[in-house]
Formats: C-alpha cells, structure tokens, sequence
C-alpha cells in the first residue's frame, strides 16, 4: 500500500516533479547546497523554509541527508489513531468559498464508504444555496443521506440534526460543510464558534476534526485566510486541494510550516477518487527519487 501511494504521489504532482527533475540530475550521490537551493526553490518553496531546511549543511549533501531534512519539515505530522475513532465521528469542514470544501466532504465520504463506512452530510453553508444544492447532488452520487434545510436558516440547527441523525442511525462519519464567506469574517466567526458549541450539545466530544481546506493554487493568500480561521476556531489539519493544476509542491512545507498544522489529504483532481493521504515520507521520496 506504501508504494502505491508513493507512485500515486508521483503521477498526482507529476508536473511539480518534472520542474524538480530538470534541477537535481539523478542519481547523482551528492548535491552541491546551490543545486538544492534551485531545487527547492523552483518547488515554489518559502526562502525561510529553504534557509530552514538548509541550515548548518555542508556544501555537499548526500541525498539521504536532505530527505531526512526534508521530512523533518513536516514536523506536524497528522497523529489520529484511525482504529479508535468515537462513533459517530464528526468532522467540521472549514474554508473559504471556491477552496474545494463541497467536493473534498464527496471525497472523504467516497474514502469513508470504500472503507465499509457508513456516512452522513450535513449542508451547513445554509449562506449559499448553491452550495447547499452542489453538496446535496454530491449525496445522491454517493448514495449517502444528508441532512439540509432552506437557504439562511441557521447552520449550527443543521449541524445539530446531522449528529443526532447519526447518533440515532448508528452512522460512523458525519461530515459536515460551513459557510466561507471570509469578508464578514465577524459574522462566521461567530457562526463558526455557535457551530462548534452546538456540535458538542449534540454529541460530547463532537467536532472531533475541524478540518481546512486550502488551495493548493493560491499560495501566500491562501496561508494568510487559514491563519484567520484558525484564529476563529482553531483547526486540527489541513487538506490541500487542486494540487493537480499548476501547484507545485513546495508549497506544501511552506503551508504545514507557517500554520504549524498537519496536512491530512492533498486534493489532486475533481472527481470523488482524487484524494490522497498525504504522508511527509512519500511526498518527500516523490520530490526526490
Ligand atoms: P467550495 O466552494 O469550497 O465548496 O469549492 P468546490 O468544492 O465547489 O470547488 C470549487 C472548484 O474547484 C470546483 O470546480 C471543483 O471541481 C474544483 N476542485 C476542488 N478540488 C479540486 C482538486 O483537487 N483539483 C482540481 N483540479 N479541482 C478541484
């Protein structure tokens, strides 16, 4: 399974890769500091991150001493022992519009169903009724109940009846969407927190994830509207959506790095299947092999 997911990796972020590629010649044992600078730098990666990464390396470095560097960036590595997980298990989806919320919740769900799990949606961005119609034809693709009410009626209602849906059906996964409209960052802050509060009323313990979705495509802008969900609610891990397109990988230290976060999944097409456990060790061997 390790090297199925190594290869998968390889093929998803292909392009980041190639890039790569061109810089380091293969094989080569030993990599002078200015080649891997290029390196890294051509993967889009924070100079911080790269000085980081770099620090106190002679100027000759053997592959293995970067990978193990490399990795080490990855510090905050997802810790979730998915063995015990309480049942239902909640998760709270976060992120701003057009991030890839609605299509990474049918992701998960797809991961959880394949895994002989049974799932509930819960509709919580009640702000757009689009949002609410995409998740709901999402459900039907994947023959899983949902839970939804009108468009401006109250999330935190929704999400309340999705636990005890769950709770009463003896669903194992509840996953569920919020609004991410950042400009009246007031205003959902306070949604978010009610959201939060009420998951809990319904099931102690419960969200038990709250997860953001990011754009892999959008950088520094991306960082600086996780750091202002963070802030509101905290935030558990991170998945990093559209990493098929033009992202390149280096963005992926510079995002788990800067908000000190895991990287649970990246997000690597738009189809229910293209997603992908993000492991430091893989993506690293990926970058490097
Ligand atoms: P939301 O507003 O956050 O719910 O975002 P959506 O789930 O509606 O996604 C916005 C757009 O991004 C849609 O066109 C999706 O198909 C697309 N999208 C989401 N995730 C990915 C991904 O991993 N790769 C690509 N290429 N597109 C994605």
């Amino acid at each position: 399974e390790k090297e199925e997911n190594k290869s998968f990796f390889s093929s998803a972020l292909s392009k980041t890769f190639d890039n790569i590629k061109s810089v380091v010649p293969q094989k080569k044992e030993k990599i002078s500091f200015e080649d891997i600078e290029e390196l890294l730098i051509e993967a889009d990666m924070d100079y911080s991150i790269i000085e980081k990464a770099m620090d106190g390396l002679p100027e000759m470095i053997n592959r293995k001493q970067l990978r193990h560097r490399l990795v080490m960036l990855f510090e905050h590595a997802p810790d979730v022992n998915m063995e015990n997980l309480p049942s239902p298990f909640v998760q709270l989806i976060i992120g701003v519009n057009g991030a890839g919320k609605t299509t990474t919740i049918a992701k998960l769900a797809n991961l959880y169903k394949k895994d002989n799990k049974s799932v509930i949606l819960g509709a919580g961005d009640t702000f757009r009724a689009a949002a609410i119609e995409q998740l709901s034809i999402w459900a039907d693709k994947l023959e899983v109940p949902i839970i939804k009410t009108k468009q401006g009626h109250d999330p935190s209602a929704v999400a309340y009846d999705t636990i005890s849906s769950a709770v009463a059906r003896n669903i194992d996964n509840v996953i569920i969407d919020t609004a991410g409209r950042l400009q009246t960052q007031t205003n959902l802050s306070n949604e978010l927190k009610k959201i939060v509060k009420v998951c809990s009323k319904a099931k102690e313990g419960a969200p038990h994830q709250k997860l953001m979705i990011l754009d892999g495509t959008q950088g520094n802008t991306a960082i600086e509207q996780a750091k202002a969900f963070n802030e509101m609610v905290g935030v558990d891990g991170i998945i990093v959506t559209k990493l098929d397109g033009t992202a390149k990988g280096g963005a992926l230290f510079s995002i788990s790095n800067r908000l000190e976060l895991p990287i649970f999944y990246i997000g690597v097409g738009e189809t229910m299947n293209d997603l992908v456990e993000f492991s430091p060790d893989n993506f690293v061997d990926s970058l490097l092999d």
